[in-house]
């Protein structure tokens, strides 16, 4: 019987991986990789066999059983199986599902943290997810009900944070927007979207949950990440400032054409 070792590979960059999770993707025998891992990530994994089980948007759960059934298959054959997963495999990644899958079947298994992309998206923005005075807890909630939840479970411990990251929440910011607002959050809450975080193609949105409920919804093309709290004011009033010096250069080079 071989090992498995779910792993994380980070938010994107394939940089900010750990060593460990660099060093078992040399060993590995065979790799079960997500739709968001790098290329230059898998690289590493020069002797595996690579099996793509992406799935994006949390399709169907049956989907999650394959890659149960496939991991509990592959350690019967391979001494070093990995199954390397976006950001930290234990947040929003059914690392439980698989983990017990495993251990129901007599395999041993190992978890090797990576950086989730709240933690990656804080970090190309500058801000602290927690601050002196401001915020002294972050909530990590999604939006996204799994099977037998219930669509609005995850608003009381996202109102009542000071700050909260929203996993899979891009495609449903009118209405986690409405919600948070409708639940006591201040209209004028800044509210940061980061797509892609860590990567050459990062983009961010930086507006309010007023902005978001009453404004179009931001379109995405990579994974994005909604940060909201009091946290990114100063980003938010930065942004503004900046919007602001570029209407006024606009409109002083509309009135030189005029003129
Ligand atoms: N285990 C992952 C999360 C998987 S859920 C982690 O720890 O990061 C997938 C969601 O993660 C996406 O919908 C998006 O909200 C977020 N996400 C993942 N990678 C991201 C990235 N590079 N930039 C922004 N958001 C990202």
């Amino acid at each position: 019987m071989g090992k498995v070792y779910l792993v994380g590979a980070g938010p994107g960059a394939p940089d900010l991986l750990t060593l460990r999770a660099a060093r078992l993707l040399g060993e590995a025998d065979i790799v079960f990789y997500d739709a968001l891992v790098h290329p230059d990530t898998l690289k590493l994994a020069t002797k595996a066999r690579l099996v793509d089980v992406g799935k994006r948007n949390g399709k169907a759960s049956t989907e999650q059983r394959f890659t149960n059934r496939a991991l509990v298959e592959a350690a019967k054959s391979h001494a070093v199986v990995v199954r390397l997963k976006g950001g930290d495999p234990m947040i929003f990644g059914r690392a439980q599902e698989e983990l017990d899958a495993l251990a129901a079947a007599g395999i041993e298994c190992d978890v090797v943290p990576g950086i989730t992309a709240a933690h990656a998206a804080s970090a190309s923005l500058g801000v602290s997810l927690t601050r002196r005075g401001l915020s002294r807890n972050v909530a990590f909630v999604t939006p996204r009900a799994g099977e037998g939840q219930s669509p609005v479970e995850w608003l009381a411990v996202a109102s009542a944070a000071d700050t909260i990251a929203l996993y899979m929440a891009s495609t449903q910011a009118h209405a986690v927007a409405t919600d948070l607002i409708a639940a006591g959050r201040t209209p004028d809450t800044p509210a940061v979207f980061i797509e892609n975080a860590s990567l050459p193609s990062e983009r961010r949105v930086v507006t309010t949950l007023q902005a978001l409920r009453s404004g179009p919804t931001p379109s995405f093309e990579g994974p994005a990440i909604l940060l909201v709290g009091e946290v990114f004011r100063e980003l938010s009033l930065s942004v503004m400032e900046h919007e602001a010096e570029l209407r006024l250069a606009v409109t002083e080079r509309c009135q030189a054409k005029s003129a």
